[in-house]
């Protein structure tokens, strides 16, 4: 498969290429040439097909030949070793849980995905790689621990100093090896911004070989088009219109559960559930795209302020803002009512959500209102223990550790601290 840029100024390119470049030339985000939808055969033998093998051909189109069929099996075999339940809260309401993976958060499965590829690309080469990722909490630990001892792949995480939970700053500062981690005095849009910039530094770029992992890069963003499809074969059975809500930050989820669409999943609607961070639920409202600077919140990996995969919504509903209207809604809730769903969903449903879950089920809740009749799945982006101060504060009740959060307490760590793009440039080129 190609991939053309969403700017339209640069050549087209294979797989391959728009993984290791991540972001084309003309920083236009990559976009595949086409989309065509599984057969009806695929959807209706899905409850006989394993996870791996709907992995598989949902995603072989934008894939192969650059990673050869059996390869491909491999990594979606590795990439997939845990599972994603669907957890029915009632007859309205369900919540997918993507947090079984080794961080407890669904970018487990884009980043572990992303690194495997990267390092088949990269076998017998002798040039390094650097995967420069900004994150706004969960994107650093999946990638830290995705790529962790890739041959050839070195890893540079920045995070906004303070503004991630504890549990999250100790999955990408502990593991050493590849990954270094840098903590920027700043937010998350500082972090994202500096990132960019070194993309466009030719300076840069022309003494090593960057790439991202945020969901700008498709090899990140496509294989979470699954977690739509997994959810799909678990409740098509039971109920007819079902409805996702995502709790959204640069909208790379939600947007690969809009090329499962695409794929011909029935997907009878989108809700993009936002914290005070708004930019799209205003656009829906306005029609007008105005992005803010972030503001801090609970649900602090949706604390995006000018959303990355925005661009590649408008693509996939052909720059319609009516038909996109048509297929998606969106609504933002704040930090109250966010802790007010955390204890609602635990008193009524006896259910420890985590604070971006509890925006979806708001999200779920708003648009189950309008449209009784849907049934509205809500992701459960992350475990509730990787925030573990709010969770705990509003349902007052100590949670247990998972194995996963407990083998990184503890651990000592290393961060270097960095203000300016000055610093970053000048510790990525010592
Ligand atoms: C990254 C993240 C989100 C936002 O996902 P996007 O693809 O950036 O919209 C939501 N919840 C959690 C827990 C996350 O880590």
């Amino acid at each position: 498969m190609n991939y053309y840029s969403l700017n339209h100024k640069a050549p087209n390119t294979s797989f391959k290429d728009a993984v290791i470049k991540g972001l084309a030339p003309d920083k236009g985000l990559y976009f595949p040439e086409s989309i065509t939808p599984l057969s009806q055969e695929f959807f209706e033998s899905i409850d006989n097909l394993s996870h791996s093998e709907i992995a598989f051909e949902t995603i072989k189109q934008f894939v192969l030949p650059e990673i050869p069929e059996d390869v491909l099996k491999t990594i979606i075999e590795e990439t997939l070793s845990f599972d994603f339940p669907v957890v029915e809260l009632n007859e309205n309401i369900s919540t997918l849980e993507l947090f079984h993976g080794p961080t407890m958060a669904f970018k487990d499965v884009g980043a572990r995905f992303m690194a495997r590829c990267l390092g088949y690309f990269n076998q017998g080469n002798d040039r390094e790689v650097t995967v420069l990722v900004a994150t706004s909490g969960d994107t650093g630990g999946a990638v830290a621990n995705g790529f962790l001892g890739v041959k050839g792949v070195k890893v540079v995480i920045l995070y906004p100093s303070g503004k991630v939970s504890d549990i999250q700053e100790m999955q990408l500062t502990t593991l050493g090896q590849n990954i270094s981690a840098l903590e920027v005095n700043g937010t998350f849009d500082d972090c994202q911004a500096m990132v960019k910039t070194a993309f466009l530094d030719d300076s840069l770029t022309s003494q090593m070989q960057l790439t991202s992992a945020n969901s700008i890069n498709v090899a990140r963003w496509l294989p979470q088009l699954f977690y739509f499809i997994f959810a799909y074969k678990q409740l098509h059975n039971k109920y007819k219109n079902i409805v996702f809500s995502v709790p959204s930050g640069n909208f790379g989820n939600i947007c690969a559960g809009m090329m499962a669409q695409q794929l011909g999943l029935p997907i009878h609607h989108f809700v993009a559930s936002n914290n005070a961070n708004n930019v799209v639920t205003r656009y829906l409202v306005s029609q007008l795209y105005e992005p803010r600077p972030s503001v801090q919140t609970i649900s602090n990996a949706m604390d995006v302020g000018a959303p990355s995969n925005f661009i590649r919504i408008q693509e996939i509903y052909k720059n319609n803002f009516e038909f996109l209207k048509d297929n998606v809604s969106s609504y933002s809730f704040t930090d109250d009512e966010t802790r007010e769903a955390l204890k609602e969903i635990y008193t009524t449903y006896n259910y420890v959500a985590d604070p971006h879950g509890a925006v979806g089920y708001l999200g779920c809740k708003t648009y189950l209102k309008e449209r009784p009749e849907s049934h509205c799945v809500f992701l459960e982006t992350a475990h509730p223990t990787k925030f573990l101060d709010v969770v705990e504060e509003v349902i007052k009740e100590k949670q247990p550790l998972p194995r996963q959060i407990q083998s990184v307490m503890g651990k000592e760590k290393v961060a270097v601290t960095i203000s300016t793009y000055e610093d970053l440039k000048s510790y990525l080129l010592k």
